[in-house]
């Protein structure tokens, strides 16, 4: 699929540096090296170049670089130049080549976008390499040069070989009446199944075991009104993003705060709280609350330490009782805030499988403590991973597992061939949306707008 528009961008970081590198892709890049370089270099080759402007005065010089379509990273025709890294004359080279008719500067992710359009790469591996690009620890980059080279990949195609070999039998067979189907047509469906839940949980177990998810943490704080949890967002963050009252119920909706604590980024989200209350608007932020602390990896919840050591023990097991009804596999980190107020120690106890921290959002004491701890537990330093995944590539087997086990419900119940090949349609799309073979514009848009441009 080749566009028609040729696309510019600086693929070096901004910024003054030694060698700055543009690079066009397009099928107007070949103007754009006769325009500029007076010829087209030779394929594949590093050639000493003059970079020339319209009235043939030298802008600069540099090195050129010629890989002809389809052998390029986006398939198509791609020059790069690279030429002394300062912004100014990066910036002239730039206008210089935006003047040929044409070509426009990249948006973010846009040779990326090509690359994945042309079939360079699947999904998968274009979100590779911005995981790669942005990797912060030496395992998560590893991980992503895996999922980039097929690694993660693979496994899915393996899946979807299955998938799409079941359906063809099923699909075959939806034509013809059942007296004509003359083999044993359950022992195919569920010899199939058995397949299919054999790679679902393989492909489970080696994302739980094998992989890092790069995408921010996600920890949620919560806790009964006043406890101070808005002081204590407030503090992570260094800003006065929350408004703190001794009110109840000031933090009615979600805060959301981008947190760096020590190089580890993480989303940091404040929440009303989860006390019964009768405010029509204080529910719906407890009702969000909870459905956001489902996707969360971590929850601090905030006690007032200097309320009554029983009325703390009963507050932290009703919280206990409560999420383990939802999800067990969330972190709980108890934050027992104010202890300025108090004679005791600042510092960390682990009682059972959780931890206590003791800190005062006003004065700050106990939140180095509380941040080492969060690094500590979030970070994924020691894990080595096979691959980098997504959250969107393991929502999507989840949701492509969930109408598995649906379809083997509605097999054993109705026996319809119909309802089946429903059902294996939509998984093939549910997982097709991993690598990309089915993906809406929509979903591209959104995921390569995240890239930087460049990329
Ligand atoms: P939230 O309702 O849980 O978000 O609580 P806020 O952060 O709004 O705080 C409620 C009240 O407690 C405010 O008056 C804060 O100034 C006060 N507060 C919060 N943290 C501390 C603390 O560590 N020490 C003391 N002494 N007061 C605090």
């Amino acid at each position: 699929m080749i566009q028609n528009d040729t696309i510019v961008a600086q693929v070096t970081h901004p910024g003054k540096s030694s060698v700055g590198i543009l690079r066009i892709s397009g099928v107007n890049a070949k103007t754009v090296a006769i325009e500029v370089l007076g010829a087209i270099p030779k394929p594949r080759f590093a050639t000493y170049a003059k970079f020339f402007n319209k009235n043939k005065k030298v802008l600069d010089h540099g090195i050129s670089l010629w890989f002809p379509s389809p052998f390029s990273f986006t398939g198509e025709d791609t020059l790069e130049l690279q030429g002394h890294g300062n912004p100014l004359i990066i910036d002239l080279l730039i206008r210089r080549i935006l003047s040929i008719k044409n070509i426009r500067l990249a948006k973010p992710g846009e040779f990326c976008e090509r690359a994945f359009l042309n079939g360079k790469i699947d999904l998968v591996q274009a979100e590779a390499i911005d995981d790669l690009i942005n990797s912060e620890t030496e395992s998560m980059a590893k991980a992503s040069l895996n999922s980039l080279e097929g690694n993660f990949s693979y496994f899915i195609q393996d899946l979807v070989e299955i998938l799409t070999q079941f359906r063809v039998e099923i699909e075959s067979s939806i034509d013809f009446t059942e007296e004509e189907i003359n083999f044993n047509f359950d022992d195919i469906v569920y010899s199939n199944f058995r397949k299919l839940d054999d790679k679902f949980l393989k492909i489970k177990k080696i994302i739980t075991d094998k992989s890092i998810i790069r995408e921010t943490k996600k920890i949620i704080i919560v806790g009964p009104p006043n406890a101070g949890k808005s002081s204590l967002l407030n503090i992570l963050s260094s800003s006065n993003r929350a408004i703190v009252t001794n009110i109840p119920g000031t933090t009615r909706d979600l805060l959301y705060e981008y947190v760096n604590i020590n190089g580890f980024l993480c989303e940091i989200i404040d929440t009303a709280g989860f006390h019964n209350t009768k405010d029509e608007v204080e529910k719906i932020g407890i009702i969000r609350a909870w459905n956001t602390l489902k996707k969360c990896e971590h929850v601090l919840f905030v006690i007032d330490k200097t309320i009554n050591f029983e009325d703390q023990k009963r507050i932290s097991n009703d919280f206990i009782k409560k999420i383990n009804s939802y999800d067990n596999s969330i972190r709980i980190t108890f934050v027992l805030n104010k202890n300025d107020l108090l004679q005791d120690d600042f510092g960390i106890k682990k009682i059972g499988d959780f931890y206590f921290i003791s800190i005062s959002a006003l004065t700050g004491q106990g939140i180095n403590t509380l941040k080492k701890h969060l690094i500590k537990t979030e970070k994924n330093k020691e894990k080595e991973g096979l691959f980098a995944a997504r959250r969107r590539h393991v929502h999507q087997i989840d949701l492509s597992y969930f109408e598995f086990l649906k379809a083997k419900k509605d097999w054993l119940k109705y026996n319809n061939i119909e309802f089946l090949a429903e059902s294996l349609s939509l998984m093939n799309k549910l997982i097709g949306e991993i690598t990309g073979s089915f993906s809406s514009n929509d979903l591209l848009n959104r995921i390569f707008s995240t890239f930087c441009i460049g990329k």
